[in-house]
């Protein structure tokens, strides 16, 4: 079965480099599946789960916004952060939600708080599929 090779990258350094049979990325247009020879694009990422299928095995990363650019033979992700899902302190994570929360809780709308949410939210989700 043919790979497609996937880089992802963020200001703190690579995160991942491997190769994958398919490659489901959430973009802020929807969902895309992106298997090896996908024509050339640039989208840019939603927060959300990044997941990287190779035969049987299925790797999440959670990646909070970015870019994405497919090339027939590479996929590249510049991220301003990602985790694989075993790289996700799930602790740091719960206690960013709860701050987050108790920020909108006095400051309802307050959008830094908001994204901070969205962020613990995904990698707690990243972090759950570990246990599927
Ligand atoms: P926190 O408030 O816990 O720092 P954050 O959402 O503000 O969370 P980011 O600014 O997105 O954090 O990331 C800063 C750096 O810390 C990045 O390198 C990111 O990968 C890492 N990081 C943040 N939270 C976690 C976590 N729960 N587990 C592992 N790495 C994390």
């Amino acid at each position: 079965m043919k790979t497609i090779k996937v880089n992802i990258v963020t200001p703190d350094g690579p995160v991942c480099e491997t190769d994958a049979n398919t490659i489901i990325a959430a973009t802020e247009t929807g969902e895309i599946g992106i298997l090896p020879g996908h024509v050339a694009m640039v989208s840019p990422l939603k927060i959300g789960a990044l997941r990287l299928i190779k035969g049987d095995a299925t790797e999440h990363v959670a990646v909070h916004g970015g870019f994405l650019e497919v090339r027939p033979d590479v996929v590249t992700v510049l991220a301003q952060s990602a985790e694989m899902a075993s790289t996700i302190d799930i602790a740091r994570a719960q206690a960013a939600a709860k701050r987050a929360e108790e920020v909108l809780s006095a400051k309802k709308g307050d959008k830094v708080a908001e994204l901070e949410l969205k962020r613990a939210i995904n990698r707690i989700n990243v972090y759950e599929t570990r246990k599927k």
